[in-house]
């Protein structure tokens, strides 16, 4: 006799992708309509973005150049959309990849406010079974993670928070409906990034703004301004060029690394090469030399440059001298760009505070208070960055073979093979996964080569009547050696409290993280995997 009251069927698919940002977006579209799978998106936002629909914090703006920020896999929607400045901001980025969920109807695949809280690999099925926050459920045969490497928000246990009869927010979940600045006293902790955006358009309509920083931090000019249009027109001539270039330089962006040491110049035209370097603005300051992310002293030549910058802006000696007091080598940590930082602590309605000096111990009702005073405050802002790379993989509760929990295969930190597969995880991949260049390189051109690999990868074993891919122990062991002498190799783990290497999050493992070898090189390892039958792989049917 039939079940009155069967279970409900769960749907099936070919894969499933977690996520609707950059990477969700092109996954999606590479199996539907270039292998014909069947695949469900499912997205926690109630739109495409992802990192960029969470991060809608004042003066949120992406620090490549926007004709570089966006696919390159299609000559047409690369030449048929048009970019407004230098450097996007948010909302401009929003319109943009809606623009090509839309073109490429790619939204009727994706499931949105549907939170992904949990994945089980069933080894007798060769399937994996998704678990949302609503209590619905999905299998499929792959699942690829595209959730991003800075989507969870760090928002540190300062004690008393839960008391602040104030409004506190976190930059990475930033409110739909915006803050009003007006009349208020704000306080902002952070000075990464997101910080050094947020502070002069914070500070421009607050009543006051106190920063709180810990430590202080680079910032280069971005000399962001609307785009001419020849050089709009230049952009649309030339696609395949400016491809090349970004496929071919180590950080994906469509500028070269000059070819000279800083020991090969003078002083002066050392200082030369630094000033017009500052004037052009943007990241391309770290490619004046090719030595400044391996040599510590050529590296100081830099910092040395910069910090001065910071002394010429800033008029009251005792705020530049705690701006400038910067304790790690430049593009050490992740470096920011700015429009108008340092100034705006020339402003009467701004104060910073050094909260390295004298920590900030607990929040009051009224405000903050740290180990020497107290600051009233009306909102709080938290610039306090993210729980990266690892975080939003490791909240998905991922469960490999026999129930093994991801978070326990990571208890010492990240181990994978390329960044992409984790031994004991069939058939799941990550996308732009630590141990791939990922936040080392221009998003766009890792994400678009990882899930072009992915693709790739799934059409072999389609081709091969294959059903399954799984990297193995030794793998996994050399790739991690790989991407910890890669790291080795330059200034990077010398900025100890970085998030490349979990520092920021009390408890999280330090290791550093991201590949530091290059994407071109990373794409010319990957290539030449996938070119030997996937070696390091397991494929079995
Ligand atoms: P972040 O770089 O991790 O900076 C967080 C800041 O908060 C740091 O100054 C940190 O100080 C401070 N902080 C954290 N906990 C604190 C505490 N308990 N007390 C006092 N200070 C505390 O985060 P982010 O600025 O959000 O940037 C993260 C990344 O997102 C960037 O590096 C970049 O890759 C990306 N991003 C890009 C753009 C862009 O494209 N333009 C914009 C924003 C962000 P410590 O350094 O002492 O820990």
């Amino acid at each position: 006799m039939p079940d009155v009251n069967p279970a409900p069927a769960i749907p099936h698919y070919d894969a499933l992708v977690i996520g609707a940002g950059f990477s969700g977006l092109y996954q999606l579209l590479c199996l539907r309509d270039r292998l014909g799978l069947k695949v469900q998106v499912l997205e926690a936002g109630e739109g495409v973005g992802g990192t960029w629909y969470w991060n809608r914090y004042p003066g949120a703006r992406c620090d490549s150049e926007s004709h570089s920020y966006n696919f390159t896999f299609s000559k047409e929607l690369f030449e048929e959309w048009e970019w407004s400045e230098r450097y996007p901001e948010q909302p401009e980025i929003m319109r943009y990849l809606n623009h090509v969920a839309d073109r490429f109807d790619l939204k009727r695949d994706i499931r949105f406010g549907t939170r992904v809280t949990g994945a089980r690999y069933d080894e007798a099925a060769n399937r994996w079974t998704v678990t949302t926050e609503a209590g619905e459920r999905f299998s499929a045969q792959f699942l690829i993670t595209a959730v991003g490497c800075l989507s969870t928000a760090n928002v540190p246990k300062i004690p008393g928070l839960e008391d602040f009869a104030g409004q506190w927010v976190h930059t990475g979940q930033w409110p739909h409906e915006g803050v009003d600045f007006t009349g208020k006293r704000v306080g902002l902790i952070g000075t990464g990034s997101t910080g050094i955006q947020a502070t002069p358009v914070i500070a421009a309509a607050a009543k006051h703004l106190t920063v709180f920083q810990r430590t202080a931090n680079y910032s280069v000019p971005a000399h962001n301004a609307p785009l001419k249009p020849e050089f709009k027109q230049w952009v649309k001539a030339n696609h395949a060029t400016l491809r090349e270039v970004m496929r071919s330089t180590p950080n994906g962006h469509p500028f070269v690394i000059a070819d000279r040491s800083v020991w090969d110049v003078s002083d002066a035209e050392r200082e030369a090469l630094y000033e017009a370097a500052w004037a052009k603005g943007g990241l391309q300051f770290r490619a004046t030399f090719r030595d400044l992310l391996v040599d510590k002293a050529a590296n100081d030549t830099a910092a040395a440059f910069l910090k001065n910058k910071i002394r010429e802006i800033v008029k009251d000696p005792a705020t530049a001298a705690t701006l400038a007091d910067i304790d790690h080598p430049y593009a050490a940590k992740r470096p920011p760009i700015d429009s108008d930082y340092f100034d705006t602590f020339n402003r009467d309605n701004v104060t910073l505070v050094d909260v390295r000096a004298a920590p900030i111990e607990r929040v009051t009702p009224d405000g903050l208070q740290t180990r020497e005073a107290s600051y009233p405050l009306d909102i709080i802002v938290f610039a306090t960055g993210f729980d990266a790379m690892t975080g939003p993989l490791l909240k998905l509760n991922i469960e490999g073979r026999n129930g093994m929990p991801l978070a326990q295969a990571w208890e010492a930190g990240p181990r994978n093979y390329l960044g992409l597969q984790v031994a004991g995880f069939p058939n799941l991949f990550t996308i732009t996964g630590p141990g791939s260049p990922s936040v080392l390189c221009n998003m766009p051109v890792a994400i678009e080569q990882h899930v072009e690999w992915i693709t790739d990868c799934i059409a072999h074993l389609r081709a091969k009547g294959l059903a399954r891919i799984e990297t193995t122990e030794p793998a996994m062991a050399g790739w991690v050696a790989q991407v910890n002498d890669a790291a080795a190799a330059t200034l990077l783990p010398e900025a100890h409290h970085s998030w490349y290497l979990g520092a920021n999050v009390p408890g999280k493992p330090r290791v550093f993280m991201p590949y530091a070898g290059g994407m071109a090189h990373y794409r010319a390892i990957c290539d030449e995997v996938a070119a030997k039958g996937y070696a390091g792989f397991a494929l079995s049917d």
